[in-house]
């Protein structure tokens, strides 16, 4: 059974703290009313309240009722996108070009409802972390957290988090061993030749055909390069250059994302592009350069976590609902930050279907309120089941 029942008092009250969120969305370090209200009902249910994390990261402490020296780190995010909503329901985004498409809403509330319900049945013996992190979408508040002495400040034996997952049905987990989300690298590639009349090219070093043959040999990379049964994505996204029917331009500018599994591999992937950048530019009289600057390093779980995890899923919702041999995504999340501090595990709670433009990060996504007390008992429960009287020693 749920300790936070469907259609109960705190199912309601948390509906009403997700639809305020993502009526009222804000991005990276700028979460100020997020933060301002997260740190409020943390206070409200009585908990040791810490602000300013990150600029606007948000930490509540609490106490189990028995005494314990073991502590665990439970841990959402707030930030929303800088993303055009299109739905028209009630709680749509009043601010003009930002949105919760990813969720973060969701998965703020959950967590306060968790910490509201703990705080008042503190069944557990040690202390619990609650992080509420700033900017996930792209500026690592995550990581920026670490370095301003989250782990220092307060010392957890693992740290946990959750994902919002459309394509999953309501009602499911997904829990991998591994490997959960990708790598993240972005590049720009300069080839520079030397600008020449149109219909004089010999005059000049034309650095498009470069550019369309650097792009075609990038893709050799992954398909001609790696085990196939390893995972690595180049994707060159945006090509500038030129500006006239009549001149051959000085430069091209290439730019792309790259995704993996592993910093071996990001390696991998930023030497092979290198070697081509650089032998075909000369071989052509241009001269290249890459700037590959990595993003999120992978979230990868740990067995023993990612186990723990299973277990609580499964005995909330059967384990034929918690999946396993999920595929990992491409994405990236900033989450790995924290595991690169801490062991733990990040999993995928399913949000309902996606069709119909309910994916992440679609201006149609909405985050599924019926799944919210599911999710904050499944924080109930891990907290409970990491921090056993037991397990304190
Ligand atoms: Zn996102
Ligand atoms: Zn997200």
């Amino acid at each position: 059974m749920l300790p936070i029942q469907p259609n109960s008092e705190l199912h309601q009250q948390m509906q009403q703290w997700r639809r305020d969120l993502h009526a009222h969305p804000e991005t990276a370090y700028e979460e100020h009313r997020t933060a301002a209200k997260v740190a409020e009902l943390l206070r409200e249910f009585g908990l040791e309240v810490h602000t300013g994390l990150a600029v606007t990261g948000v930490v509540g402490v609490l106490r189990g009722r028995q005494p314990g020296q073991k502590s665990v780190a439970l841990r959402a995010d707030m930030d929303a996108l800088n993303l055009q909503e299109l739905n028209t329901f009630d709680h749509c985004s009043t601010h003009p070009g930002k949105m919760h498409g990813c969720g973060h809403d969701g998965h703020t509330t959950m967590l306060l409802g968790a910490a509201k319900h703990l705080a008042e049945n503190p069944d557990f013996a040690g202390t619990l972390v609650f992080i509420f992190q700033p900017a996930e979408e792209g500026r690592a508040g995550a990581k920026k957290m670490c370095e301003e002495g989250l782990f220092d400040k307060f010392p957890v034996d693992a740290v946990y988090g959750m994902h919002n997952w459309p394509g999953l049905d309501a009602g499911y987990f997904a829990v991998h061993n591994g490997p959960v989300m990708a790598s993240m690298a972005v590049f720009d590639i300069d080839i520079v030749g030397q600008g020449a009349h149109g219909g004089m090219p010999h005059l000049g070093v034309d650095p498009v055909p470069v550019a369309a043959q650097l792009i075609s040999a990038l893709q050799s990379i992954v398909a001609r390069g790696l085990n196939p049964l390893d995972s690595g994505v180049v994707s060159v996204t945006r090509m500038h250059g030129g500006d006239a029917y009549n001149v051959i331009p000085e430069s091209i500018r290439l730019s792309g994302t790259c995704r993996a599994f592993s910093a071996e591999m990001q390696d991998h992937l930023e030497a092979e592009m290198q070697r081509r950048v650089e032998h075909i530019c000369a071989a052509h009289g241009a001269n290249g350069t890459l700037d590959y600057r990595r993003g999120y390093p992978a979230t990868i779980n740990d067995p023993e976590h990612a186990q723990r995890c299973a277990e609580v899923t499964g005995a909330l919702v059967g384990e034929a609902k918690v999946k396993r041999c999920e595929p990992p995504s491409m994405g990236a999340e900033d989450f790995s930050f924290m595991l690169e501090q801490r062991p733990g595990a990040y999993i995928w709670i399913g949000n309902g279907s996606s069709e119909g433009g309910r994916g992440l990060h679609n201006p149609h996504y909405d985050f599924n309120d019926e799944i919210l007390p599911l999710g904050a008992s499944y924080w109930v429960n891990l907290a409970q089941a990491c921090l056993t009287p037991d397990s304190s020693d």
